[in-house]
């Protein structure tokens, strides 16, 4: 972990440039450069384990929004079309039931090579969870990422590109409901390396009535979790490189 904090694990793009390899290219997938971005994000090799940490890192999160107790319902891995079958209290049924008949899984169809670029290898029909008070009307459509932090922009350009990928489906939702109801996108992005935006976080949160200890919780078992997965991939990778060299 510690040489990955550093920038200098070496996978063979390094050792390539070291000198110490004959190539850079990924032993797993064959893609031309093995850089710590590829091991951690892309590798294709590695994309069961790349899921598993990042289901992990966003259960982390939504379980403390849904534990603040101010009326937050969280629904993870939800379709669009299974917005239709929550359990909706009486006063929003009608809204609510307009609304899913406007919307179809088709609303989210919009793989474009910007999102192939982003490489985040977790392409998906829905977003990873919902939040929707209900005696609010508020909907939150729940983006968590983890992705490479060794560019200087990595929050930015992820989070434009979420709630671009997310505003039809927003505003198509906004429709539908009356105008007592808002729906938003909110993005929580952490770096491979545990970094994220203290303030944004923290405002993020509060709006999902996370309280302020909530977060303090939150961000110190969060981080921690999020080196434990940087670690494990890198595991993950040596044991599939053993078991390729073994076969
Ligand atoms: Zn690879």
């Amino acid at each position: 972990v510690l040489q990955t904090l550093a920038g200098a694990f070496p996978g063979n793009a390094l050792l390539y440039k070291w000198k110490i390899r004959t190539s850079g290219a990924c032993d797993l997938c064959g893609a031309p450069a093995e850089t710590q971005a590829h091991i951690q994000c892309v590798c294709a090799a590695l994309k069961g384990a790349r899921i598993a940490a990042h289901h992990g890192l966003a259960g982390m999160v939504f379980s403390s929004i849904a534990a603040g107790g101010q009326g937050w319902n969280v629904y993870r891995e939800l379709t669009l079309a299974g917005l239709q079958g929550l359990p909706v209290p009486a006063a929003a049924i009608a809204d609510w039931s307009r609304m899913c008949d406007e919307i179809t899984d088709r609303d989210l169809e919009t793989a474009t090579d910007a999102e192939r670029a982003l490489a985040s290898g977790i392409r998906r029909k829905r977003p990873d969870g919902w939040a929707v008070h209900w005696g609010r009307r508020r909907v939150r459509i729940l983006e968590f990422t983890r992705c490479n932090d060794y560019r200087p922009d990595w929050r930015e350009t992820t989070e434009d590109y979420k709630t671009e990928r997310y505003r039809p489906l927003r505003d198509k939702m906004a429709a539908g409901l009356p105008p007592a109801w808002s729906v938003e996108t909110v993005c929580f992005t952490l770096g491979i390396r545990g970094s994220y935006a203290e303030a944004q976080w923290a405002t993020s949160l509060a709006a999902l009535d996370v309280s302020p200890a909530g977060v303090v919780d939150l961000m110190t078992t969060l981080v921690p979790r999020c080196l434990t997965e940087l670690d494990g991939l890198y595991k993950t990778r040596s044991t599939a490189l053993r078991q390729k060299s073994d076969a």
